[in-house]
């Protein structure tokens, strides 16, 4: 009975998704406004935006499935109505940008708008992912699929998507344009960039590619970010823009800490390399 009932906990333990979350994914950060009608209303290091319009507003991200309550706290502390949320988007169908989708739409009844390559994966709540390591989360419904360097617009204001995929299949960039004294600035949302541990890039040893076309992917990722013009550098996780020490900066020096085109092509520059050097390395294995 008792070894039963140990082989039942295991069984548990082995289907349940149990991983530890950086307490800088869960910890609330006062909202603020980055430029314009663009606002931050995740945690200190999940990054959500609320793009905020005459027509309602559009959140990126939902994150965690912890996380609706936060992002929602963080949008009525801006001032903004949460059911005034039309449009919902994803940097990435990972259970940290995307898990709390299914919630955020069944309270606001938004829009959820998602490139091609993840909408299997938010559909069917992760169990698709080509990365099997990674938890679950619940399944939500897809209202638009998007494909590469198609628009969103409500209210004045368009969104790009570019596909930027790899890290998922459908990582997407979302690009826009913010204006301010006069100036007109370009945003850029980076949606990732890494390669997550143990994901093949290249057949090897009888086992195939995480999916066909993973390494194209990340060329045309690349390509796509070093050709973005760039002045506000944003991203999925607060770390990718090094968002805590710039906050640091902001009440001495203003919402210009935003504006770091140096700091973006630095990064893109920086991820591609280790990204070519694992290539190399997968493909000298083989
Ligand atoms: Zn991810």
């Amino acid at each position: 009975m008792k070894i039963r009932l140990f082989l039942a906990l295991l069984l548990i333990l082995a289907v349940t998704p149990c991983r530890a979350v950086p307490a800088d994914w869960t910890t609330p950060v006062a909202p603020f406004q980055i430029s314009d009608n663009l606002y931050y209303v995740g945690s200190r290091d999940l990054a959500a935006y609320l793009i905020v319009t005459p027509k309602g507003n559009i959140l990126i991200n939902s994150n965690l499935e912890s996380s609706p309550p936060q992002i929602r706290s963080s949008v009525e502390k801006l001032g903004f109505r949460w059911t005034d949320t039309k449009i919902l988007l994803s940097s990435q169908a990972h259970y940290d940008h995307a898990a709390g989708a299914a919630e955020v739409h069944q309270e606001t009844h938004a829009q959820y708008m998602v490139m091609d390559g993840d909408v299997d994966v938010i559909k069917t709540g992760g169990a698709t992912d080509f990365d099997p390591t990674l938890p679950h989360f619940p399944q939500a419904r897809v209202d638009r699929t998007l494909h590469d360097n198609d628009t969103v617009t409500l209210g004045g204001t368009t969104i790009t998507a570019h596909k930027t995929a790899g890290h998922t299949q459908g990582c997407t960039t979302w690009a826009m344009q913010t204006h301010e004294g006069g100036r007109t600035l370009n945003v850029v949302i980076v949606g990732g960039w890494a390669l997550n541990p143990g994901v093949p890039l290249v057949p090897s040893r009888g086992k195939p590619a995480a999916y066909p076309g993973i390494a194209t992917d990340f060329d045309h990722a690349f390509a796509t970010l070093k050709a973005l013009p760039c002045d506000i550098f944003l991203g999925a996780h607060g770390g990718y823009f090094n968002m805590l020490s710039k906050l640091d900066r902001l009440p001495k020096e203003g919402p210009a800490v935003w504006i770091d085109p140096d700091g973006y092509r630095k990064s893109v520059a920086e991820h591609e390399t280790i990204y070519r050097k694992e290539f190399a390395l997968q493909q000298s294995r083989n």
